[in-house]
């Protein structure tokens, strides 16, 4: 008897052993759980009752005791994702293995992910389930603001540049398998940097705004989506436009809503009008980013024809813009590898045909050896920018060579050297220009600029500091293709000059025009009253060249004299003349 109840307490001390340590197991399992922000729960088949670990009270207020309590869980959970959340919490139902979705527990509290796995025996009949709930609201949150962000821009709530063409190109891979079309227009305030800049930003940005909610409203109308690029400038798309819903008609709402002013916070009432370029999938382009490349080219041609206008994409304009695309590919590689040539075309008194010196003329083979003219590459060097590399790299090729000839010649003559209104704007182009001509040690008298008209685009007191400085110093200025650009004559003697070009088109009809000979007479005059030497450009012909003398002019260049030639045969011309 005694052993017996020894026996049955010495049992109970194991059974009340081992509950404890099941006790103290389920302790460190709801710790763990509740660290997981998480909860766990296990089921076996066949038996009603369900087990729960971990911080379940935390994100629901009741509690799971049954099975079929699980669907109290369904019940507080989003409506939206009924379905998913059924198949993560009985993924036996549907004979899968596991389940797993995420959701908002009702009135958005929380943000949960549900987790389960069935597990079966070899029959296929589901014997234990383990349901992993967790709450993710913090992760989802974060990624929530990083969603607004990479997603949305901040001024407008507008999709950003980046989400637009993620959604362009999807629209483009399901045009692709459908044979679609897909309108894409840019849309840009015109003269806003005006409206900005009399308004102050901060008004600006709420005119930016409000232009945005009124997009927003008019492409839900259109089924069309809309991003803001930056500053002033939107996007729309239409995926298959069709009856009304086209580009035509939306760009009309647009001028018709514009007619009314837009009223700002402080009672301010500002008119203003869009201006659009339409590019269609796949007529203009097949990508994305080159879609709306073709829509910003079409807008920068509504703009050169007014306010107010939409173009539409065209063949030719998409021709001359892919032309310019390749040309800039090809120029960069260019500008990378160094691949220019210096070529030089003499210049010869008028009277006596004694060198006075060369214009420096830069030459470009691309890789297939084809000869492309500055003429046509360096406006778009212009503008992009590669015009700095591009000049710095004629301006030590010219120095370079000029002290060399220095060196070996003891030559005296002139290197007139082309520069873009663009490298001379540069802050520091005079220092920069001044010390290379330091580094090579070339005499500032044998060096000439030749600038053009088109600096007058910028503030004319800038020009003039800048040009009296290379002149204190002793280069020569001059003013390239006299006559053909503001050509206001009275402007002439504010400028810093040494040399006027006379432009080709003048010597061109000279002989045919007397008009012409008119005023070309005219210019030399005025320049010899002004203290500045002539040059006559493009001379081609014997009777040019003879008016050309009988009107004064000191210097001719042209095919009649001299080609522009590369380094090595210049040196042959340079050694017969020394
Ligand atoms: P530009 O400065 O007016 O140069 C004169 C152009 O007329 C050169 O064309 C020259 O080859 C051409 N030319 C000279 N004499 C005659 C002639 O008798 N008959 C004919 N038909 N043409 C003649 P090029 O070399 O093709 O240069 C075209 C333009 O490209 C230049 O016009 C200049 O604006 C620009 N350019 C050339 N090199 C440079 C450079 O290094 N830097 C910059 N910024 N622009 C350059
Ligand atoms: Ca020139
Ligand atoms: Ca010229």
């Amino acid at each position: 008897m005694g052993l017996q109840v020894n026996e049955l307490n010495y049992q109970v001390d194991l059974l009340r052993a081992m509950n404890q340590k099941l006790k103290d197991k389920e302790h460190i399992y709801n710790l763990i759980f509740e660290q997981a922000m998480g909860t766990y729960l296990y089921i076996s088949f066949g038996s009603p009752t369900v087990t729960t670990l971990g911080a379940f009270r935390t994100m629901f207020d009741f509690d799971i005791n049954e099975v079929r309590d699980l669907e109290f869980i369904l019940a507080a959970t989003s409506k939206d994702d009924e379905q998913e959340i059924f198949t993560a919490l009985y993924p036996e139902r549907v004979g899968a293995e596991s389940g797993e979705c995420e959701t908002f527990i009702t009135e958005k509290k929380f943000r949960i992910n549900i987790k389960s796995k069935v597990f079966y025996d070899n029959m296929h009949r589901p014997v234990e389930k383990v349901i992993v709930i967790r709450n993710i609201t913090k992760i989802w949150t974060q990624n929530e603001e990083l969603r607004d962000l990479a997603y949305y821009d901040e001024l407008t709530g507008l999709y950003n540049r980046n989400y637009f063409i993620y959604q362009l190109s999807e629209m483009i891979s399901r045009a692709e398998k459908t044979n679609g079309i897909i309108s894409v227009m840019m849309l840009d305030i015109d003269g806003f940097s005006n409206i900005n800049d009399g308004m102050g930003m901060i008004f600006g940005d709420e005119l930016i705004q409000q232009c945005a909610l009124f997009l927003k409203d008019l492409s839900e109308r259109y089924n069309a989506h809309v991003c803001r690029l930056h500053t002033d400038v939107f996007l729309v798309a239409i995926e298959n436009p069709d009856g009304n819903k086209n580009m035509g008609n939306l760009f009309a709402d647009i001028k018709r809503r514009t007619q009314r002013p837009f009223v700002l916070s402080n009672g301010t009432e500002v008119q203003i009008t869009m201006s659009a370029g339409i590019a269609d999938y796949p007529e203009a382009s097949q990508t994305a980013v080159d879609l709306i490349n073709a829509a910003e080219i079409m807008v920068i041609k509504s703009k050169a024809k007014g306010i107010s206008v939409a173009s539409f994409y065209d063949y030719e304009t998409g021709c001359e813009f892919q032309k310019k695309t390749e040309l800039l590919a090809k120029l960069k590689e260019a500008v990378a590898n160094k691949s220019f040539e210096l070529y030089y075309q003499p210049q010869f008194v008028t009277g006596n045909g004694r060198l006075r010196g060369f214009e420096a003329l830069i030459r470009w083979r691309d890789s297939n050896g084809r000869f492309i003219s500055p003429a046509e590459f360096i406006p778009v060097a212009e503008d992009n920018g590669l015009i700095i590399a591009i000049g710095n790299w004629v301006i030590e090729e010219a120095l370079s060579t000029l002290r060399e000839w220095n060196d070996r010649y003891g030559a005296d003559f002139v290197v007139s050297i082309n520069i873009s209104v663009f490298q001379l704007y540069r802050e520091n182009f005079v220092a920069n220009f001044l010390s290379l001509v330091d580094k090579y040690g070339v005499p500032a008298g044998q060096i000439e600029l030749e600038i053009t008209e088109s600096i007058m685009i910028f503030d004319f007191n800038v020009v003039l500091e800048k040009l009296s400085a290379l002149r204190e110093y002793g280069i020569k200025i001059s003013l390239d293709d006299f006559g053909t650009g503001y050509s206001a004559l009275s402007y002439l003697k504010k400028f810093p000059l040494d040399t006027l070009k006379i432009d080709k088109t003048f010597i061109d009809t000279i002989v045919s025009e007397s008009t012409t000979r008119v005023i070309t007479e005219s210019i030399i005059n005025l320049a010899k009253a002004l203290d500045f030497q002539t040059v006559a450009e493009g001379v081609e012909k014997q009777e040019q060249l003879d008016i050309l003398h009988s009107l004064g002019c000191d210097f001719i260049q042209g095919y009649i004299w001299g080609r522009p030639e590369d380094k090595a045969t210049t040196e042959k011309l340079i050694e017969e003349r020394f």
